[in-house]
């Protein structure tokens, strides 16, 4: 078993760091070390069978110096007040990695989606707004998908909001469907993020993307459209981790590359990728020590890679997709073993951008095409790997020490500047 690890632990340990390199006084990291607010509510929800379950909700807001809160939220039996408030702040830092106004921002509701019904998921999404209303807006929070969240969340999450004030308010959710404000380019975001991240990460590295065999952990959104984009620029995708409530874990592999435009197709017909044909499937401790991989990107959840599966790993680089994919202890471990790793808040802030972008939009109500978001995507995300490359270059710290220090000495001018310190 690996041991349990504590994200909010995890987070203040870098905060730490990073103050203490950039030489700030303690009271930076007084200022960050906690979220701003938290708030845990007691959702009722009426059932299909007519009774009352209650489900527990969270939203913690870390910081709101740069901007309104901004961060998703996620449906996961695995949600709890630590988790919620470790993701939070690495909102925080993601944001302002790559130069958006926001703070950061997380929440999440304790429950097993795929034990729901279509009505039910509609109630309980509706019954967390009503709980949470009060902190959330398009000028204080804007929430947003996370894992087992999605677009028809999203609307139903706005509809309730806009209900309560008496008229519309798209900008109160980003990851809207377009029909409802949302933004052309914001469900593929992340997925297209990260592949600029491999992009820049494989020049970095002298690698050949379009040689790159690539492992990927998840087949959710992330996963999904980082494995479709980064196959569109050559490399080729030898295996995919992935969970189903029938077997468990698993993963899919083929040594010449998966069809993942079949993956796809076969996933919107199945609702699984467990079958699908043109794969041999292996465990998911065997997708770990593949031999012959580039890149392994995990694109799942916290802790995936921890001090059990690191030591088996020989890719030659790590690209984070997920939010927090690398224990501490696993961090070490591959340092040792000289693989370095590309930070989550570096390489999956293509999603939170093209929310940033939503939001611009619908405050405008003026509206862009597919073309005018990725291109004001694509230089921010650029700009963003080379400020934290050049840190890690010239500071000697790893690569997710350089994406602190590049966010911590963005918030910490902020703060200096209106007085706060
Ligand atoms: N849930 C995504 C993340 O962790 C997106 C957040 C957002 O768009 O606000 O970055």
């Amino acid at each position: 078993m690996s041991k349990t690890i504590n994200p909010v632990e995890s987070v203040q340990k870098e905060i730490k760091f990073a103050c203490e390199k950039l030489g700030l006084e303690d009271s930076f990291y007084e200022l960050l070390k906690e979220p701003e607010r938290v708030l845990i509510v007691q959702i009722p929800v009426k059932m299909d069978d007519g009774t009352i379950k209650t489900f527990t909700g969270y939203r913690a807001q870390h910081c709101t110096i740069m901007g309104p809160a901004k961060g998703g939220f996620r449906y996961h039996p695995d949600v709890c007040l630590d988790e919620v408030k470790g993701l939070s702040m690495w909102m925080t830092f993601k944001c302002a990695v790559v130069g958006i106004p926001y703070g950061g921002a997380k929440g999440g509701v304790c429950c097993n989606p795929a034990d729901l019904s279509k009505g039910e998921l509609e109630r309980l999404t509706r019954g967390y707004l009503r709980a949470i209303n009060t902190v959330v807006g398009p000028e204080k929070d804007i929430p947003a998908p996370d894992v087992n969240t999605n677009a028809q969340i999203m609307a139903w999450f706005m509809d309730e909001f806009s209900m309560l004030k008496g008229y519309n308010v798209p900008g109160v959710v980003t990851g809207k469907p377009i029909s409802l404000g949302g933004s052309q380019g914001r469900t593929q975001a992340t997925g297209f993020g990260v592949t600029v991240a491999v992009k820049k990460a494989c020049d970095a590295m002298n690698m050949d993307m379009t040689n790159a065999k690539i492992a990927i952990q998840g087949f959710g959104n992330v996963g999904s459209y980082t494995s479709l984009y980064c196959s569109k620029n050559g490399a080729k995708i030898v295996s995919i981790g992935e969970w189903d409530k029938t077997i468990g874990t698993y993963a899919l592999y083929n040594e010449n590359g998966l069809d993942i435009e079949k993956l796809f197709d076969y996933k919107a017909e199945n609702g699984t990728i467990v079958n699908f044909p043109d794969a041999k499937r292996i465990s998911l401790n065997d997708f770990w020590a593949l031999e012959n991989i580039d890149i392994l990107i995990p694109a799942a959840l916290e802790n995936a890679i921890n001090e059990n599966n690191a030591p088996k790993i020989k890719a030659k680089i790590i690209v984070e997709a997920a939010n927090g994919p690398t224990t501490p202890e696993a961090d070490k471990i591959l340092a040792k073993k000289g693989i370095p790793i590309f930070p989550d808040i570096l390489c999956n802030a293509g999603g939170v951008t093209a929310s940033y972008f939503e939001w611009v939009q619908n405050l405008m109500s003026f509206y862009w095409t597919e073309e005018e978001v990725n291109s004001k995507l694509e230089p921010i995300l650029i700009n963003a790997f080379d400020d934290v490359y050049n840190m890690h270059k010239h500071n000697n710290v790893s690569l997710r020490q350089a994406a602190y220090l590049v966010a911590i000495k963005r918030i910490a001018d902020n703060m200096k500047m209106r007085g706060r310190i």
